[in-house]
C-alpha cells in the first residue's frame, strides 16, 4: 500500500472490531481521559455505589465514605431496567440535581448511570448543566440492552460522556465486542467493556456464571479498558470459609487478571435497599473492600514484571 504524501502510516482496518480492536502494528492508543481521569488498560478505577439510588439521604452517607476513603468515582442508578414492571424502576431524572449536588460536594469525579432511553441522556445533561456541572458522568448500557442497536448508535453519537457497555449475559463475547464497536462506530471511542457474569444455572448458587477470565481476551482482542462487576456476577453476600465474601474473591479474579475498573454495589443499610440489596456491601466493609483490591492490583504489576524478567533472561 503506498501512502499519500499527507498520510504518516496506514493502519488496515479490515479486522474485527474495526475501530476498537487491537489490530497488528496498531500503535493506537488504549487509554481516554476524561475529568481530568486516565481510564486504560493500564489504569484502575473503583466505582463503588449504589445499584439504585433510593434517597438523598443515601446518596450523601455513600458519596461521603467514598471520599472519606480517597475514592473519586461512584456509582448511582436512577434508571433501573427491571425484570418486572411492578418493582421500583429507579427515581429517574427527579434525582439526578441532589446526586449532581452532592457529587460536587464530595468531590466526586465520575459517575456511572445506567441510560436505557435517549431521553435519559437528555436529562442527564439537563440536570448537570441546572446543577453547574460539578462532576462527570459515564453512561451505563446494562446487560440487557447490549444489543439494543438503535440505543447504541444514539449513545455512540454523543462524545461528551464514555460509556461502560455491559457484556450481553446471553450472547457470545464475540457479540457483545460488536456491539461496543456500534458506539464506536458512531464516533464515541471512550468506551469501557464492563463483564458482568452470564446467565446459566451452571453458576449456582451464583446469580450468574463469572466471566472474569475474560478479561485478558478483551485486552488483547480489543484497546478498550476493561470493567468487572462482581456484584452482579456473584448476587450474594456469601463467603468462603476463611470469611472472604464471594464478591470479594470475584473481584480479586478480575483484578488479578489485569481489569481497570471495578463496578460494585454498595448500600448503607442493604435490606432496605430497593433493588439489589442481597448483594450490596456495608458501607463498614468498604477499607478491606479497597484493601483487598489494592493487595491483588500489586500481585497483577508483580505478576507483569515477573514476565518482563523472565524475557530479558531468556534473551541473555
Ligand atoms: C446494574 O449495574 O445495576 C445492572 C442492572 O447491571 P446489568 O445490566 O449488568 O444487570
Ligand atoms: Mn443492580
Amino acid at each position: 500500500m503506498r501512502a499519500l504524501p499527507a498520510v504518516e502510516r496506514v493502519v488496515r482496518v479490515s479486522e474485527e472490531y474495526r475501530v476498537l480492536g487491537r489490530h497488528k502494528d496498531d500503535d493506537r492508543p488504549s487509554h481516554f481521559e476524561y475529568q481530568g481521569l486516565r481510564f486504560g488498560q493500564d489504569t484502575l478505577h473503583v466505582f463503588a455505589g449504589l445499584c439504585a439510588v433510593d434517597s438523598r439521604a443515601n446518596v450523601e452517607r455513600m458519596m461521603r465514605a467514598i471520599s472519606e476513603h480517597g475514592q473519586v468515582c461512584t456509582r448511582m442508578g436512577a434508571y433501573k431496567p427491571r425484570t418486572s414492571p411492578y418493582s421500583f424502576q429507579g427515581h429517574g431524572g427527579t434525582c439526578l440535581p441532589y446526586v449532581f449536588e452532592l457529587a460536587g460536594k464530595y468531590g466526586i469525579k465520575v459517575v456511572a448511570m445506567e441510560v436505557t432511553h435517549e431521553s435519559h441522556i437528555d436529562e442527564i445533561e439537563a440536570a448537570l448543566e441546572g446543577a453547574g456541572c460539578p462532576t462527570g458522568i459515564m453512561l451505563q448500557i446494562g446487560t440487557r440492552n447490549t444489543q439494543n442497536f438503535e440505543l447504541l448508535k444514539i449513545v455512540g453519537r454523543q462524545r461528551e460522556f464514555p460509556v461502560l457497555l455491559k457484556r450481553g449475559f446471553g450472547i457470545t463475547l464475540s457479540e457483545s465486542l460488536n456491539a461496543a464497536e456500534y458506539l464506536a462506530s458512531e464516533g464515541n471511542t471512550k468506551v469501557v467493556f464492563g463483564l458482568r457474569g452470564v446467565k446459566s444455572n451452571m453458576g449456582d448458587p451464583h446469580r450468574n456464571v463469572v466471566d472474569f477470565a475474560h478479561v485478558p481476551v478483551v485486552r488483547r482482542l480489543t484497546r478498550m479498558p476493561v470493567c468487572v462487576d462482581p456484584s452482579h456476577a456473584v448476587g450474594d453476600r456469601s463467603s468462603g470459609p476463611e470469611g472472604i465474601l464471594d464478591v470479594m474473591h470475584a473481584t480479586a479474579q478480575g483484578v488479578i487478571a489485569g481489569a481497570n475498573m471495578v463496578l460494585v454495589d454498595f448500600h448503607p443499610d442493604p435490606p432496605a435497599a430497593l433493588v439489589d440489596g442481597p448483594q450490596a456491601l456495608l458501607l463498614s466493609e468498604l477499607p478491606r473492600f479497597l484493601d483487598d483490591i489494592q493487595i491483588v492490583r500489586e500481585a497483577f504489576e508483580k505478576r507483569v514484571a515477573l514476565k518482563e524478567y523472565a524475557q530479558v533472561t531468556q534473551q541473555s
